[in-house]
């Protein structure tokens, strides 16, 4: 890519144990830029044979990682994060050809996942043990923390930078080795991700990526590998489930960071100015495509009509193209069928009553794959019962619901199966609290839109997963507790 300045970031093949390879069969597949429409890569295609390739090389090279010392494992992971950062720009280019969001998102994205190795290289050396009473003068009892081992990661295409980076950081930290199956539309991210992994230290066989179309084959060696003992995965809830009950067979650790259905809401008493601006950072960042994302509105019926206006307004400022234009804020749908994805639930919303708001024109240039857009839209008196309300967006809409007491939103907000993010405005202090109390999800943004950061736990309640990401509580996920008893002591 001409567009780089370190070309060497550019990778299109596997990398297992240290060796940048094709898959045995020599098959390749294709990466889309889906701004364009236009094939961007051919890249290595692997399946279960690379797979089990992979896993085995893991296996041999977490004999020495987890003997090296914390400090040398923090130093390698903090040189990673310095060539991280320092190859931001190229990283970030990388992201938007091949996810589609705006370049200062994916700038942005960089230097968030970036910062998930910085505070997992000072991490590493944290990771505390314990000393227990003992049960009597003769003994003493000890608790270790011991890396899992190998460990399986899947990653979605929405953050194909970031969501690696979390997982892989405190894998690393904790003196696991990993095999990576990034997302098959987002596989470069990954690879660039890998290049630097290697210029910063990381020994071969440590981080092994292979990539492929074939998700289920390479998911089936990874979830039922005797050798791999964790499983971290992010994407959907359906395909969660479906590798929970993989791991299930040789009862592997899973970490598991599923859909969301988060619920923003709008209190009588809330500063208006500000719930627009979370609302629209939260809606429309990475075009609605990400987890965490409002996905259902409710606006207390005294302040509808003043946010309505104001949210309208805020939304026709928003600027639909190609990613790469600095103009930019809202970039394509990652594929056309995600495209009518959203379109059916809009139809359904719109068939059950709901009410399109004007929000202006959005063109394309012509240069642009239209199939892959879709323009930014507001729904309002949205009725539940729209499939919109109980289903993940991953699209551009928001939908809007008037409420009047309390209770009432709360139960609204909780009658979902989800449980990952939720946002409420308001200023009253006891409503604060009540509120934050009471809603079933693993954060919370009070007046903010934006709430994830590496020092703080990413993860979910009820089906949308299991264990925390990020934090100091981020690690524990990736050690085992060992009990050690000393007995007969005099
Ligand atoms: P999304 O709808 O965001 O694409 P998915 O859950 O389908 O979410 O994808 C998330 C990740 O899971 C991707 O890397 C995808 O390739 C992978 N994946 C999808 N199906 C399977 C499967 N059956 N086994 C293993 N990985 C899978």
């Amino acid at each position: 890519m001409n567009s780089l300045v370190n070309n060497t970031l550019w990778r299109t093949q596997l990398y297992i144990n240290g060796e940048w390879r094709d898959a045995d069969n020599k098959k390749q597949f294709s990466v889309v830029n889906p701004a364009t429409g236009k094939i961007i890569a051919h890249v290595a295609d692997g399946g279960a044979i690379e797979t089990r390739c992979a896993i085995e090389a893991a296996d041999n090279a977490q004999k020495q990682w987890k003997h090296l010392t914390v400090k040398a494992r923090s130093t390698i992971l903090r040189k990673w994060f310095d060539l991280v950062t320092k190859n931001q720009q190229d990283l970030a280019y990388i992201l938007t050809c091949e996810q589609g969001k705006p370049l200062t998102e994916a700038q942005r994205e960089v230097d968030y996942g970036a910062s998930y190795i910085e505070w997992f290289s000072e991490e590493a050396k944290r990771i505390y043990g314990d000393v227990i009473a003992p049960q009597s003068n003769d003994k003493r009892a000890i608790i270790l923390k011991q890396p899992v081992g190998v460990v399986a990661t899947i990653t979605p295409w929405n953050f194909p930078c970031a969501m690696l980076a979390r997982k892989l950081a405190p894998a690393l930290a904790a003196g696991c080795t990993v095999v990576v199956k990034p997302a098959a539309q987002t596989p470069l991210s990954a690879l660039a991700l890998a290049v630097l992994a290697e210029q910063a230290g990381v020994p071969a066989g440590v981080l092994n990526i292979v990539c492929g179309e074939n998700a289920e084959a390479i998911g089936h060696e990874l979830t039922t590998h005797p050798l791999v003992r964790k499983l971290s995965f992010t994407g959907s809830t359906a395909v969660g489930k479906k590798l929970i009950q993989q791991c299930a067979s040789s009862v592997k650790k899973v970490t598991m960071e599923l859909g969301g259905n988060a619920p923003f809401i709008v209190f009588d008493d809330a500063d208006i100015d500000a719930a627009v601006h979370g609302a629209i950072a939260s809606k429309f960042r990475n075009s609605g495509q990400t987890c965490v994302c409002a996905n259902r509105f409710y606006i207390h019926a005294d302040v509808y009509d003043q946010f309505v206006e104001k949210f309208s307004h805020e939304i026709s400022q928003l600027v639909m193209g190609n990613g790469l234009d600095k103009a930019t804020t809202l970039g394509p749908l990652i594929s056309p069928e995600a495209v009518q994805k959203v379109q059916h639930l809009v139809d359904d919303a719109l068939a059950k009553g709901a009410v399109k708001k004007d929000v202006g024109n959005f063109t394309l240039s012509e240069n642009l794959a239209e199939e892959y857009f879709y323009p930014p839209t507001l729904l309002i008196n949205v009725p539940s019962t729209a499939r919109i309300c109980s289903e993940e967006i991953f699209g551009p809409v928001a939908a809007l619901i008037k409420f009047t007491t309390e209770q009432e939103v709360i139960s609204m907000a909780n009658a979902t199966e989800f449980g990952l993010a939720g946002y409420f405005y308001a200023q009253d202090m006891s409503r604060i609290w009540r509120v934050a109390e009471q809603l079933e999800v693993g954060m919370v943004g009070v007046n903010e839109g934006i709430l994830s950061n590496e020092m703080t736990p990413f993860g979910g309640v009820k089906q949308s997963g299991w264990g925390r990401e990020g934090s100091h509580y981020g690690i524990e996920d990736y050690v085992n507790i060992k009990y050690m008893c000393i007995g007969n002591l005099t």
